[in-house]
């Protein structure tokens, strides 16, 4: 046995902790490498589901991190590994701190400091050309500003870990959910959007329904959002429009009268709670355990009953502005369970859509600025679109 060997069994023998009682100490005279003790718990609660988008392929899960340990722990740098060991993304200082969250403790001076204790939650979006087959699984090598364990015989700084094997499920390809050109996909893939970033913790679990939701608004022909006062929703270019299924299936849950909001009033038409966020709303089950939620709808729009069955393409209700919603918008999101919340949620898939363009951002909607198309319309196929791209679908 080594000197060093040696001293971590020792340190073993003497901590409280019973993991290693009466067992032998196998790596101490194995070639595998050092035992990683840094305290830090790495998991992955939801596999990445690989999505192309303007011919890039995305991978986005989360990693979750818990300093399971009584001192504070500061990271210093993460990467992805393939399983070739290639590093496929890596995040440290400005980086790391973007992709970093840290649930219940707002307001730190720096996320990347891990108090004992606590946790965060990293952000990843592996971005790679949509070529070839994604990589079967990643894991994660995580940097830590030095330090030493208890029961490790010297400083240490690494750990790898959070395997997971990348999702072989391809969503299904959807047909258009409106009709006509100038949607913009607001809060569409990206790796900072609001719905990304909407880690929402009921029914005993912290998901993300809204991983790649997309809220559709529209410009029209004068570049604008709305025209006149913006407090009446008839003044805003998508409220009305004719909602379609983008895949047949079987409503499974149906509300409606929730009254709409004025889009510029800072309180809502009524009381925002988890059971009426999602406004006028349907969820479909459009098999495979997979559900479509429509939300924001008109009140009084709802042309399908609960328990229908729906073909794809058919209209099911009207754009809207109920429940939290801003201004009027169609909240759409795929999900493998029936809850709008309690799912995890899976990429918006389009057989095809037209390429307008992209807004540079929502704020020249909001000023008065507009936008208009200056390129040739591209055709898209089996993608999501990006975050602010302007899609245009059939007209009929
Ligand atoms: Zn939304």
């Amino acid at each position: 046995m080594s000197a060093r060997a040696a001293i971590l069994v020792a340190a073993i023998l003497a901590s409280p902790l019973p993991a290693f009682a009466g067992s032998s100490v196998p790596a101490a005279e194995s070639s595998a490498a050092p035992l990683q003790a840094i305290p830090v718990d790495l998991r992955v609660p939801f596999a990445p589901v690989p999505v192309a988008a303007e011919g890039r392929r995305h991978l986005v899960y989360e990693l979750h991190l818990t300093n399971m340990a009584a001192a504070p722990l500061e990271l210093e740098r993460l990467e992805v590994l393939d399983p070739s060991g290639a590093v496929v993304a890596a995040y440290e200082g400005e980086a790391l701190k973007g992709v970093l969250a840290r649930p219940g403790t707002p307001g730190l001076p720096d996320v990347r400091a891990i108090g004992g204790g606590l946790s965060a939650v990293a952000f990843i979006d592996v971005i790679a050309p949509a070529t070839g087959a994604p990589p079967a699984a990643l894991t994660h090598r995580l940097m830590f500003r030095p330090v030493t364990p208890a029961n490790a015989p010297s400083a240490q700084s690494r750990v790898d870990g959070g395997r997971v094997v990348v999702s072989r499920e391809r969503p299904p390809l959807l047909g258009p959910p409106l009709r006509g050109g100038g949607w913009v996909a607001s809060h569409a893939l990206s790796n900072d959007s609001v719905h990304r970033r909407s880690l929402i913790t009921v029914e005993g679990a912290a998901r993300i329904s809204q991983r790649f939701a997309i809220d559709w608004t529209r410009i029209g022909p004068d570049g604008q959002v709305f025209r006149g006062d913006p407090a009446d929703n008839a003044h805003w270019t998508p409220w009305n429009a004719q909602v379609l299924a983008v895949a047949g299936g079987v409503v499974v849950e149906r509300a409606d009268g929730v009254p709409e909001n004025d889009p510029t009033a800072d309180a809502k038409a009524v009381p925002i709670t988890v059971d009426n966020a999602t406004g006028d709303h349907l969820v479909i089950d459009i098999g495979g355990g997979l559900y479509v939620t429509y939300a924001h709808l008109r009140p009084g729009s709802l042309r399908v009953a609960l328990g229908q069955k729906v073909r794809r393409g058919q209209v099911i209700a009207a754009l809207g502005n109920s429940g939290k919603s801003d201004a009027p918008h169609l909240h759409l999101q795929l999900t493998d369970g029936p809850a709008p919340l309690a799912s995890e949620g899976l990429p918006l898939v389009f057989e095809r859509f037209g390429l307008q363009g992209h807004l540079p951002s929502l704020k020249v909607l909001a000023d008065g600025t507009g936008w208009r198309a200056s390129e040739p319309v591209q055709e898209r196929r089996g993608e999501t679109p990006v975050l602010n791209a302007v899609a245009a679908f059939p007209e009929r």
